[in-house]
């Protein structure tokens, strides 16, 4: 764990000029989302927000390698040290998980020896679904508070940051790892040459990483801005991935597309050269005939994403200006991103819904609308309810339905505002 003096020495933000994956000095910045409040920094009871930071959030595209990356890095002490997103809060990410690891189990496990790591291993949810196949299990999580969590729900956790001296000691104890997880990590990473020495320094010779996270292409098919924020440093395609571990002497030799986030793929890894599966040559050839490595493409995605602010806040204001009341359904970090970048706060919407706990009570950094529990749609029945975490949309009508049937509205806001 850094040392206090350590976390002051570094700035609290700086401006990248090199690409992470292929380290060209080759990037253009495409879409200023303004300065904004940190998305999982949200205000806890009596907390004022005069001390609350903002940070610009700019998004550049590397034109040697494609990359899609955030232009100013926030230090990650401040951002992931009391961290409030808790994999377990949704109903989906749970089954999902233990569907994920028991394909990896029999994939590359089949004899239930050896030891899975996972980095950023938030509450042990993803290793609990491999301790429940019977294989020893070690998680590696930077958040203090989540970190006592998952110990004290019995899933071993080392409260640290990844790197190659903590893959070197988790090694020490634990031997090395067979397979090593990282899910809605990889793409939180600055220092991702960092990472992948730990990678290097934990894995087995023969042994596996398997990484998942959103995917570039989903991004921008379906106009997805408001995944960026400043933890979610870079936006990560097969062709940025096959350039950074091609650098370490590691392939990616297969992928899977997974439904979780809006669209993400699972990458696998291994030491030195490997063939790539017909999976991999199919996801390069569609990031291709997407233009996902020509800036064009995020020009015209930075013009849609304007066209998009101006429709939706259209939409709220005729709303309002009818005498509506509204809310927003979810306080997850993308649910900042849009609120900020619109301007939608409070003469907009009277309050935020979440399931999370750790949220409730709290109000959401940069536009301070207040958290309440989702049982307040119920007693409060605004007449439209704004879908914020757009990923769990399908889950949050089903679980309204009380609320649909005695009237209310939800609306959607991407890839095009729509009420549903
Ligand atoms: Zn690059």
């Amino acid at each position: 764990m850094p040392s206090a003096e350590a976390v002051l020495e570094r700035p609290e933000s700086y401006v990248r000029v090199t690409c992470r994956m292929c380290q060209s000095r080759e990037l253009k910045c495409f879409l200023d989302l303004g300065d904004t409040a940190l998305a999982n920094s949200f205000l806890k009871p009596g907390q004022s927000a005069a001390g609350e930071r903002k940070f610009k959030l700019d998004l550049c595209f590397c034109s040697v390698c494609g990359q899609v990356q955030l232009g100013t890095v926030v230090a990650p002490e401040i951002m992931f040290r009391d961290y409030i997103y808790v994999s377990s809060t949704s109903d989906t990410i749970p089954k999902h998980f233990a569907e994920c690891a028991r394909e990896a189990v029999e994939r590359f496990m089949p004899s239930r020896q050896g030891l899975v790591a996972e980095v950023a291993s938030n509450d042990g949810c993803l290793l609990k679904g491999f301790q429940a196949c019977g294989v020893n299990v070690v998680g590696i999580e930077p958040a203090v508070n989540i970190a006592k969590m998952a110990n004290d729900a019995g899933v071993p956790t080392v409260n640290e940051f990844f790197t190659e001296a903590v893959g070197a000691r988790v090694r020490e104890q634990y031997g090395p790892a067979s397979l090593i997880c990282g899910n809605n990590v990889f793409a939180h990473v600055d220092d991702l040459d960092e990472f992948v020495k730990g990678f290097l320094a934990l894995l087995a010779e023969d042994g596996v990483v398997i990484l998942e996270s959103p995917h570039l292409a989903e991004m921008v098919k379906k106009l997805e801005f408001d995944t960026a924020y400043h933890e979610h440093v870079s936006y990560l395609s097969l062709r940025a991935m096959d350039r950074l571990f091609g650098r370490f002497d590691m392939s990616v030799f297969d992928v899977r597309k997974t439904g979780v986030h809006g669209g993400s793929v699972r990458y696998f890894i291994r030491r030195g050269r490997a063939e790539k599966s017909e999976a991999a040559k199919a996801l390069l050839a569609e990031e291709g005939s997407l233009g996902l490595h020509r800036f064009g493409t995020y020009e015209r995605f930075a013009a849609d994403v304007q066209a998009l602010r101006r429709d939706l806040m259209g939409l709220l204001r005729r709303l309002k200006a009818e005498g509506k009341r509204l809310a927003g359904y979810g306080a997850p970090a993308k649910g900042n991103t849009l609120l900020q970048y619109c301007g939608i706060g409070g003469d907009l919407l009277d309050y935020l819904v979440d399931k999370s706990s750790l949220k409730q009570g709290t109000r959401a950094p940069g536009t301070h609308l207040d958290v309440f529990s989702p049982e307040k749609l119920m007693q409060d029945r605004p007449d439209y309810v704004l879908i914020l975490a757009w990923n769990f949309a399908d889950e949050i009508m089903r679980q309204q339905s009380e609320y649909r049937a005695t009237g209310g509205r939800f609306i959607l806001p991407v890839p095009s505002p729509r009420i549903v």
